[in-house]
């Protein structure tokens, strides 16, 4: 091994990292510079959602590799236009800008709202977001998330995000005003700590927004592409949202992400929306090869059941333990704690020999599960087991 954690001094510190450096990754499992092997149930934050190394995302890349990398974002390529039917086929909305990363998706949805808001809404332009949720680490999509500590950070904001309670339907009422334009949430609140919105508040939502005029925005960066056992979430619902963005699990561990609208929003003109990395084909062709195996027959009734599996695992660890129970939907799941050993846990998770255990724990007081895709029940219960004696002590 030619590199070890003490050659990280010239990268640019943004955080505490531990004492490590990746090398290797096959399904869920992850090999350090040392040999040491992990079970992975971060997957790089929800967003390898066929586990490290599957084929059908290796094999994409190095056909496309091989065949066109990038032709630039003014000319049409083939799996950017495979990718774009896909989608829209498989969703409610009617056409796609592609991105590399969540929160430019999610920018991208901010412009979109505004702009439809300045052609068929007198020019409102404020979006209702909510308290806890996370939208990513752009000026704007800061501003819009509601994450405490954020409105101060890196002063002045972007104005026009209030901030509403999450299933708190009247809380969202009151902050209606003549500018506002749309109403934007995580459909569960992942970085937030994995709060679901229930299907009773999106559907209350829909109407309240369609009553008065306001654009509904989904979030699905995390909760998109199979991870709560239905493509989109919002599908749980059954509700049709006017603009939704996606991100992480959508190219599988590469940088893509989308913006997705219905017809009647689609109001950019030339020169409002655009970036270099738009559409292209090595990152959609990855992303085809995604939606492909997502969209395979049994594969999402396969996420679901093992959603649920994990889930009932949870439960009976939290009721052996006296912990405070779970919550989520499909692999993107918590357990929450008695007290605020969260990331304590992690750490001594991590630290397990001879194989160590990758979790998250977002807030102090829970534990964050999201597994590949395709995980198996054997390795369910394997976490399960290396976290038991961690959490009884
Ligand atoms: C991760 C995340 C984002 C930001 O995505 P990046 O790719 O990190 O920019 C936005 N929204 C939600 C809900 C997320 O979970």
């Amino acid at each position: 091994m030619d590199f070890s954690p003490a050659d990280a001094q010239p990268l640019m510190w943004i955080t505490a990292r531990p004492d490590l450096v990746f090398v290797e990754g096959r399904g869920s499992w992850l090999t350090d510079h040392r040999g040491k092997r992990y079970l992975d149930f971060v997957q790089g934050w929800a967003v390898n959602c066929l586990g490290h190394g599957h084929p059908a995302i290796v094999d994409a890349l190095a056909a496309q590799a091989g065949k066109l990398i990038n032709p630039s974002p003014a000319f049409y390529n083939e799996p950017s236009l495979k990718l774009a039917r896909g989608l829209t086929e498989h969703s409610g909305f009617d056409r796609v800008f592609f991105a590399s990363t969540g929160a430019e998706a999610n920018e991208g949805a901010i412009k979109l709202a505004r702009k439809w808001g300045k052609v068929h809404k007198g020019g409102a332009f404020e979006i209702i977001t909510f308290t806890g949720s996370f939208h990513g680490r752009t000026l704007a999509t800061m501003s819009a998330s509601g994450k405490p500590g954020w409105d101060t950070l890196f002063a002045p904001q972007v104005p026009g995000f209030p901030k509403a309670t999450l299933n708190d339907l009247a809380s969202v009422e009151a902050l209606i005003g003549p500018n506002t334009v749309a109403v934007m949430l995580e459909p569960v609140q992942g970085e937030g700590g994995v709060v679901p919105a229930t299907t009773e508040f999106l559907q209350a939502l829909r109407h309240l927004t369609t009553e008065r005029g306001l654009l509904l925005i989904v979030d699905e960066v995390q909760t998109g592409m199979g991870r709560t056992g239905a493509l989109f979430a919002h599908q749980h619902a059954g509700i049709e949202p006017d603009i939704m963005t996606l991100g992480k699990g959508i190219g599988g561990g590469v940088p893509l992400s989308a913006l997705l609208a219905k017809e009647a929003v689609c109001c950019f003109e030339a020169g409002d929306q655009g970036g270099t990395y738009n559409g292209n084909p090595l990152m959609a062709a990855v992303g085809v090869a995604v939606l492909d195996t997502l969209t395979a027959p049994g594969f999402l009734a396969e996420v679901a059941a093992l959603g649920d599996y994990l889930g009932v695992k949870l439960r009976e660890l939290s009721d052996e333990l006296g912990l405070n129970g779970e919550r989520g939907q499909g692999l993107l799941r918590a357990l929450l704690l008695a007290d605020e050993r969260g990331p304590a846990v992690v750490e001594a998770a991590r630290n397990l020999a001879p194989e160590g255990l990758l979790l998250n724990a977002p807030r102090p007081h829970l534990l964050r599960f999201m597994p590949a895709l395709n995980v198996t029940r054997e390795e369910i219960d394997r976490m399960i087991g290396m976290l038991r004696p961690l959490l009884a002590k």
